[in-house]
């Protein structure tokens, strides 16, 4: 491919880079431009399935590699990302569309997973104590659960792959990775760096696939798998958590949001202002954790809505390769037209739109929208938008925007920006999410556990939890000791 020379195309499993099974193939493309930018191996059932030979293969020689081995190869992986770091930006952003700084960003933030559970390879041990009643030693240890899929997304297609390979790795678990086929080409790269750094042969498998469903399916009905770790959407995540029940599998889930992004009326208006542009346009809006529904007190409500009208005003939308740009385009065209759709709707409910502009007729891209008093019924405001829209709701005290936050089926990332310490430690315990930034517009990072409740997911990711999500916890009594 003239963008990166070398870049794999073919299906890795068991060490070898092949073609697929039925020798099918399936393009990749550039959303900025609409254009093909290679052709892939496309996946099928038998190859998926040949992954999972060679996972199960390498499964016990890899769980019992000494941890300081296994952790040495995340960590030579570790350097070869940063010391590849350009490229895999460029990658990224040719494939998926984002700026190249956010790109730039994304490698540094999915590069530090391999490292933090490299650390964490070692610090996995168990525990030791006696029975209260003085019978004996109670041994507490953990091991491998066996072979893992792990299915990624299109949104960051770097950070999501290393935040599931980095601790299932770790943990000693083999695994077959299916990346979105739209972004494919970034998780090839980052397994031919995993194979570059000495991974054994069958410890680490990719088959992108545009046959999804028939390939999870062929995996998630052979017992030798163990564990299944997506991150998606929550309707795809359910069908999974359904076909995880007939093997009784270990399961992650990583799945949708609708994150509020609460202003209270003494908040610092500069500080919530910046953490709003960063929470909402990061990754052009197209983050699990992105503000969804901005929720702001009455008193502060116009001062907040200019003074985010400006920046937003102030925002270069264009290709993301190209110098400047702060939007580049959504995935697709299908994505900008819903989200032209969610907006239109509300508007016509009642809200106002008070920042947007012309939207491309055909094409990706999607004009940075504010719509203010935004309708609690609408779906601009129930669903995930996924794109560059805010979407402001008033509201007038601390119990009603707790309320508005917390009526949503999701619960993965929420916001609050306010001066008043007792109320964020209120909200702390009132907000129903598993993640909440206070007084801040970023919260993730490979230490902390990233992850959901209610119709948000099961499990963490990053931590001390993220390398127990592939671990069994094995009990032994020792009467007498
Ligand atoms: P998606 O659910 O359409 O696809 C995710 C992955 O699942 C892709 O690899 C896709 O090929 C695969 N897939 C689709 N149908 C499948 C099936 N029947 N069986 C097995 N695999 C299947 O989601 P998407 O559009 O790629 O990603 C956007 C969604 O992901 C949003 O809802 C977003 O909130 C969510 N997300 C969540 C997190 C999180 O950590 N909670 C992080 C990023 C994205």
């Amino acid at each position: 491919m003239s963008a990166l020379p070398g870049l794999p195309l073919q299906l890795f499993i068991d060490g070898q880079w092949r073609d697929s099974a039925d020798g099918t193939t399936f393009p990749v493309h550039d959303p900025a431009f609409d254009r093909v930018l290679t052709e892939i191996a496309d996946a099928t059932p038998a190859d998926a399935l040949r992954a999972l030979d060679a996972a199960s293969a390498a499964a016990d020689a890899w769980a019992k590699t000494p941890a300081r081995v296994r952790s040495g190869i995340l960590l030579r992986t570790f350097e070869l990302v940063v010391e590849h770091a350009d490229d895999i930006a460029r990658l990224i952003t040719l494939e998926m569309g984002k700026p190249l700084s956010e790109s730039a960003a994304e490698v540094r933030y999915g590069g530090e997973f391999l490292r933090w559970f490299a650390e964490e390879a070692v610090r996995a041990g168990g525990r030791t104590g006696s029975t209260p009643e003085g019978t004996g030693a109670m041994l507490v240890t953990h091991r491998p659960v066996g072979p893992c899929y792990l299915i990624t997304p299109w949104n960051f297609p770097l950070a999501m792959a290393t935040r599931k390979i980095g601790p299932a790795l770790a943990a000693g678990c083999t695994a077959v990775i299916k990346p979105a086929a739209l972004t494919p080409l970034t998780t090839l790269y980052l397994v031919s760096l995993f194979e570059q750094a000495g991974l054994p042969e069958g410890v680490l498998n990719a088959i992108p696939s545009t046959r999804s469903a028939a390939v999870s399916d062929a995996l998630m009905r052979d017992p030798r798998l163990r564990k299944v770790s997506f991150t998606g959407s929550t309707g795809v995540g359910r069908t999974l958590l359904k076909q995880a029940a007939d093997n009784i599998l270990r399961t992650s889930m990583e799945l949708g949001g609708n994150a509020p992004f609460l202003v209270f009326d003494d908040a610092d208006l500069d500080a919530a202002v910046d953490g709003a542009m960063i929470a909402k346009f990061r990754n052009v809006g197209q983050a699990c954790t992105a503000a969804n529904r901005f929720l702001v007190q009455e008193d502060i409500h116009d001062r907040f809505v200019e003074r985010l009208a400006e920046r937003v005003h102030a925002l270069r939308v264009g290709p993301g390769l190209d110098a400047g740009v702060d939007i580049g385009p959504l995935i697709n065209r299908d994505a900008a037209i819903r989200i032209g759709g969610l907006v239109d709707e509300a508007v016509a409910a009642g809200g106002y739109e008070i920042v947007g502009g012309p939207r491309a007729e055909d094409g990706a891209f999607f004009p940075p929208t504010i719509v203010t008093d935004v309708p609690t019924d609408s779906r601009l405001y129930r669903e995930e938008i996924f794109g560059p829209v805010v979407s402001i709701t008033k509201f007038t005290t601390e119990a009603e925007a707790v309320d508005l936050a917390n009526s949503t089926e999701y619960g993965l990332a929420a916001y609050a920006y306010t001066a008043d310490l007792a109320r964020g430690h209120r909200l702390m315990a009132s907000i129903d999410a598993g993640m909440l930034g206070v007084n801040s517009g970023a919260i993730s990072n490979p230490a902390a556990p990233f992850g959901g409740t209610k119709q948000s997911g099961l499990g963490r990711e990053g931590g001390n939890e993220g390398i127990h999500e592939y671990l069994d916890t094995k009990y032994a009594f020792v009467p007498g000791s």
